[in-house]
């Protein structure tokens, strides 16, 4: 764990020096202080950047030279998740729908269509809530399990992967991820849909950025989403991709 090894670093760099610069060199109080602000900054980035794979592995491409990618949907079920599911479904395109536990109540059948037409369920906690990077382990496992439940009851399948609200990672998240037996999901190729407004950047913004194994981040809350969706399937197609389901092209286990 890249966390840990840091933060041993930086504690034993400091008790190093701390004594080395009173007793030897006193005017060089600073280089604990820039110590301190390269900690900060470490896991800060640690905290905002999946990737990095800080706290606890995060799963953010797949390792293959095939021309593959996997379309991810964050935030539903949504306004605009039955929309997207009929594009998929005449496009004969899978995809992952990384759902909001408390979104479930009275879109049962939404979810029950994500599962029926071959798509697959993935836990992004119960509320989404703004705090939620704030709670203790204990809280967030129990936001997990809690959306699990709700999946449960709407498809009678309990979602193993997991996508954290905001793309933030914490040690407290990492925790309760362990203690659930989740596999967490990033992403490679963010789209950026929640603040678009140009189609067309958008569109190339995605596509720009194909490369084989790429996981793409798109939201079902998103009008231009649903807008873009049939061209983006097109020129994915154009380019010599091959769409195909996030659980099969990492090689994972989507569900308990
Ligand atoms: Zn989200």
């Amino acid at each position: 764990m890249k966390f840990r090894i840091v933060t041993i670093f930086c504690i034993m760099m400091l008790a190093l020096l701390i004594p080395v610069h009173y007793f030897v060199a006193p005017a060089l109080w600073w280089y604990p202080v820039a110590i301190a602000v390269m900690y900060v900054t470490m896991v800060f980035l640690g905290c905002v950047t999946l990737s990095m794979n800080f706290f606890i592995p995060v799963l953010c491409k797949a390792t293959t030279t095939e021309k593959v990618v996997a379309l991810t949907f964050d935030d539903g079920p949504n306004t605009y998740s039955t929309q997207i599911l009929d594009i998929l479904k005449v496009n004969n395109t899978p995809a992952a729908f990384f759902c909001i536990g408390k979104n479930i109540a009275g879109n049962e059948a939404v979810l029950q269509r994500m599962d029926k037409e071959g798509h697959i369920i993935g836990n992004h906690s119960y509320t989404h809530d703004f705090w939620f990077d704030m709670l203790g382990w204990h809280k967030m496992l129990a936001e997990l399990q809690q959306m699990g439940i709700a999946a449960k009851h709407a498809t009678g399948r309990q979602p193993l992967l997991f996508r954290p609200p905001y793309g933030v990672m914490n040690p407290n998240l990492a925790k309760a991820i362990k203690e659930g037996g989740y596999t967490t999901i990033g992403w490679s190729i963010r789209s950026f849909d929640t603040k678009a407004k140009d189609k067309e950047k958008l569109l190339s913004h995605i596509t720009g950025q194909l490369k084989p194994g790429a996981i793409i981040l798109l939201h079902d809350s998103r009008q231009i989403t649903a807008e873009i969706l049939p061209e983006l399937i097109k020129r994915i197609h154009d380019k010599g991709y091959k769409i195909v389901r996030a659980d099969k092209m990492l090689n994972i286990q989507a569900y308990a």
